[in-house]
């Protein structure tokens, strides 16, 4: 837990404070939460009550019904979890404009500690450490990310082969340091005991009672409702059919667990075959851990350490000893998504510019930087999926109608958008808007890996060297549409795009 645990100020724990405040920003949910953890163990070994505080700002980039939605959903399954476990849990939605300026340090001004989520990407660093310096106690962020604290590998890797040496160089001490879905059961009961004594109660109530005095919309509301009054754009819309939350999240992955593992390592690829797990979203979000997503994997597996195997050499498959599925799934959600997360964290400057590609791929793009284009299309263009290739057109309405593209034809929509666009530049920005917009898994590390990745980074140099390209990795709409089985893929997506023309 150590080394998951950031101080961000210089304040010391306040011990004449009233209680220890969670505050929960990205890692949203109760269960296998390195940060609630942490806060729960703090007011146990101060004896002092627990609130969490989970909140929604109106005024972020790309705020919009989707994503709002989405939060709020989720924020409704965190006030019943907390209500079950006997847990203090105040909520503040912000309504329009900036009426939740100044909140947090009211809340705090009688804690003895703030404890909050680390996240290495879009506006959370700077808000933290905005924070940390307006608190008058203690406050620690903590990383809830991935199985591999961030802290702990002191740099980051350029290729996921790389990253995976080192998760098998240190694959008995992570699996030791492993979360569990709750603090030990002692904090528990007494923390349960403590939050409904008299004076705890007291002290949530005062807490609300502050929350009043700022302008926010009640989560008590429908979830419609709840965002018409927040005032963010209603465009792009709620997903409809897709819920967000730790429940969801939880349904979904069960299923997946039952229906898509087995068949995840040759099926994933293919749109037709629907093998992958969906749970991208839900991860962005905090919704669901990979720490739970490990547990439930190992113990359907009836795997143990002792399953691993020598040597440990970064190899894609067969260190683990797991199921040929298994694998496969552990080396997405765990060594590309936090290759991206760790990328992040050391990058926290640049990770999302043109700069922060390896030296190679910027001196090829610029090189060719300057290629003739035989199609061209303006960021206007793209968003409206008004290219001459259907197949670029059907990834881009699946992204404007789910929130979402598949993941290899993802990978097309990204190549193709460098193909057609005036420059590299130009379409590191189009790629950007358009995935941190409409993607319900947009704005996270793994964003900016699949959008990087697109130019170069994690990747290495391919022959032969081509106009626009240079030794950037290539891809055909062609080439994808025979090797992929997505039949009805193309086909909902193109008689999507056809009616909306009527
Ligand atoms: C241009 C481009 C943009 C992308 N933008 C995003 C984004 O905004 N958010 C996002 O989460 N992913 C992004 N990806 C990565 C990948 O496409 C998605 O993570 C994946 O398709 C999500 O579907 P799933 O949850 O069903 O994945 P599954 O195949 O079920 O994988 C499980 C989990 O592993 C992780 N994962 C899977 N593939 C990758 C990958 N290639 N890189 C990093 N992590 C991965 C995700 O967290 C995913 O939920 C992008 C890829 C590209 C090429």
């Amino acid at each position: 837990m150590k080394e998951r645990i950031l101080k961000r100020n210089q304040h010391e724990f306040n011990s004449s404070g009233g209680f220890v405040l969670y505050w929960m920003t990205s890692a949203r949910r109760a269960t296998y939460n390195a940060g609630l953890q942490c806060a729960v163990a703090a007011a146990y070994k101060h004896q002092k009550p627990l609130v969490v505080f989970e909140a929604l700002r109106s005024q972020y980039e790309h705020a919009s019904a989707r994503h709002h939605t989405f939060i709020l959903q989720g924020m409704k399954d965190n006030r019943d979890a907390f209500a079950a476990l006997g847990i203090p849990y105040v909520s503040f939605v912000e309504s329009e404009g900036h009426s939740g300026s100044g909140l947090l340090s009211q809340l705090c001004q009688d804690a003895c500690m703030v404890v909050t989520d680390w996240f290495p990407c879009f506006f959370i660093p700077k808000m933290i450490d905005a924070a940390a310096k307006k608190v008058e106690c203690a406050l620690l962020a903590v990383d809830s990310c991935g199985w591999v604290a961030l802290n702990s590998t002191e740099r980051s890797f350029p290729t996921a082969h790389s990253f995976r040496r080192y998760l098998h160089k240190n694959a008995h001490r992570l699996c030791a340091n492993t979360l569990s879905k709750h603090a030990p059961d002692e904090a528990h009961a007494w923390l349960r005991k403590e939050c409904a004594s008299e004076p705890a109660q007291k002290i949530s109530a005062e807490l609300n009672e502050k929350l009043r005095h700022f302008k926010g919309v009640s989560l008590e509301l429908p979830t419609e409702e709840i965002v018409k009054k927040t005032g963010v754009p209603s465009s792009p819309r709620a997903v409809e059919g897709c819920v967000g939350g730790a429940h969801e999240a939880q349904k979904q992955w069960r299923h997946f667990l039952e229906e898509g593992l087995s068949r995840y390592a040759s099926e994933r690829s293919h749109p037709d075959l629907s093998a992958a797990s969906g749970l991208s979203p839900y991860l962005h979000y905090g919704h669901i851990s990979t720490h739970q997503i490990l547990n439930d994997l190992w113990e359907r597996e009836g795997w143990s350490p002792d399953r691993m195997m020598e040597p440990p050499n970064g190899r894609r498959a067969g260190f683990w000893g797991m199921s040929e599925g298994a694998e496969s799934f552990f080396d997405e959600v765990v060594t590309w998504r936090e290759l991206g997360h760790i990328f992040c964290h050391y990058h926290l400057e640049n990770y999302a510019s043109f700069d922060s590609l390896p030296e190679w791929a910027i001196r090829t793009l610029d090189e060719h930087s300057g290629d003739e284009r035989e199609y061209t299309y303006t960021c206007e263009e793209f968003e409206q999926a008004q290219t001459h290739d259907p197949i670029w057109n059907a990834a881009q309405r699946e992204l404007i109608e789910t929130g979402i593209i598949q993941n290899y034809i993802r990978m097309l929509w990204g190549k193709k958008i460098l193909h057609w666009s005036s420059s590299p530049r130009e379409a590191l920005k189009t790629m950007l808007y358009l995935n941190n917009k409409y993607a319900l898994d947009g704005r996270d590390p793994n964003s900016y890996s699949g959008i990087m990745w697109v130019l170069g980074r994690f990747d290495r140099a391919w022959g032969p060297e081509r106009p626009i390209f240079g030794k950037i990795r290539y891809m055909t709409s062609a080439q994808t549409k025979r090797k992929l089985k997505a039949k009805q893929y193309f086909e909902r997506w193109e008689a999507h795009g056809q009616a909306r023309l009527l």
